[in-house]
């Protein structure tokens, strides 16, 4: 593996030299006034990424699972009833974690390649009268399957049954890459991790948590201690952690706020969705389909892409390693072996893109499948021709 090229995998995501910086500290006190002056603008920070006025934000040394482990044992009790939809690796993990807990889970099974079905749920909640499910579970984004999932959506099929429970989303592969709007969609608790949108290295689970989520939190019984937000909360009250914080990493973190603050989030995700785009228009060209069924549902943070039958879908990822120093993410779960992922979030910008399409061909035609070298780099530039960066002194 080469430490020069880009990675293309959907996390952990590269790392812009300005964070490397901010992350490498001196050892300051943690209980000092200095920690407060990086805590306390990096939870404003992620407040106004998750576009929340007032979200409770909350991080703890751990990564994306660990946030969903906090979203679940500060909220929930022994037993209670969850909805949730399978529709990929990463929404099957956090429903073993739910059973792991003793939740009782409503699965809905959903097709790898779909996105949460949105009806399915409302029908479930409205046909729920004595409110016996706490909380409903949406993965953003699945990663696994490069699909985005309709978390407004969720919103409404609660709203339309009147139905209380909360709405815990997972947004590792989404948050400060895609629209995310933690108030308007009115998120209860929203899971993320630093080494994906925040372009950091892995090692801080970061949540949001609603005021309703947080009157859950007083009745929630669930065991927890490292994960306890009221621990958390009573440290940042004194400006500190209940434990040692990772002091570099949080200081990183403020900073990467400040990038895609500056940067501008319509920007960053308009950024995302045209290199996704680009991607996409290559992945065409190849003649290959992706595992996203329809174009709705298609991530702008991860693609994908299903390889012919009977071809071994990991064996370009290997290849790409071994060859050409590249790392291209391996399917997961269901799909292992019959998709390979382009990850596409973070600091990236086209002409890293277009280096990562021609590196998926060379592989691709060195393996034997039928793809012309260039054309979906050609395809790819096309895209980027017509359709130029908003301003790219600002992009990451
Ligand atoms: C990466 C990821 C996770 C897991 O996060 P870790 O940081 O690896 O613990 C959870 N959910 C989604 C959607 C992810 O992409």
């Amino acid at each position: 593996m080469s430490f020069q090229n880009p990675v293309f995998i959907p996390g952990p995501t590269n790392i812009p030299e300005k964070l490397r910086k901010a992350c490498d500290m001196p050892t300051i006190d943690h209980r000092s006034p200095l920690f407060g002056q990086m805590l306390h603008p990096a939870r404003k920070g992620v407040q106004r990424v998750l576009k929340s006025r007032d979200a409770e934000v909350f991080f703890f040394p751990s990564s994306g699972t660990g946030g969903w482990e906090t979203a679940l044992t500060n909220t929930l009790s022994g037993g209670d009833k969850v909805l949730a939809a399978r529709n990929g690796m990463f929404s099957h993990r956090w429903i073993d974690m739910c059973k792991r807990h003793g939740l009782d889970v409503q699965i809905v099974e959903t097709p790898w390649g779909e996105g949460v079905p949105v009806d399915r749920y409302e029908e479930i909640l409205a046909a729920d009268k004595a409110h016996e499910i706490k909380a409903v579970l949406a993965t953003h984004n699945e990663t696994a399957t490069g699909v985005k999932s309709d978390i407004a959506g969720v919103r409404r099929s609660l709203d339309a049954a009147g139905h209380p429970a909360l709405l815990l989303v997972d947004g590792v592969s989404s948050i400060a890459s895609m629209d995310f709007q933690f108030d308007d969609w009115r998120v209860d608790v929203a899971v993320t991790g630093s080494q994906k949108g925040f372009m950091l290295s892995a090692g801080l689970a970061i949540v949001g948590f609603s005021a309703k989520a947080m009157e859950a939190t007083k009745s929630a019984k669930l065991p927890r201690s490292f994960f306890d937000i009221h621990d958390m909360a009573n440290g940042y009250a004194a400006s500190a952690f209940p434990y040692t914080p990772p002091v570099g990493l949080i200081n990183g973190l403020n900073e990467a706020c400040d990038m895609l603050l500056d940067e501008g989030l319509d920007n960053v995700f308009a950024r995302h969705h045209r290199i996704a785009e680009g991607v996409r228009y290559a992945v065409k060209a190849w003649g290959l389909e992706l595992c996203a069924t329809s174009p709705d549902v298609y991530s702008d943070t991860v693609s994908a892409i299903l390889t012919p039958d009977g071809f071994n879908a990991t064996d370009i990822v290997t290849h790409a390693a071994d060859t050409y120093g590249v790392a291209f993410g391996v399917g997961l779960g269901e799909v292992a072996g019959k998709v390979f992922r382009i990850g596409h979030l973070g600091s990236l910008t086209d002409v890293m893109t277009l280096s990562g399409i021609a590196t998926a061909e060379m592989c691709m035609a060195d393996l034997g499948l039928d793809v012309r070298l260039g054309s979906g780099v050609a395809a790819a530039q096309e895209y980027f021709r017509s359709n130029p960066a908003a301003d790219l002194c600002k992009a990451a």
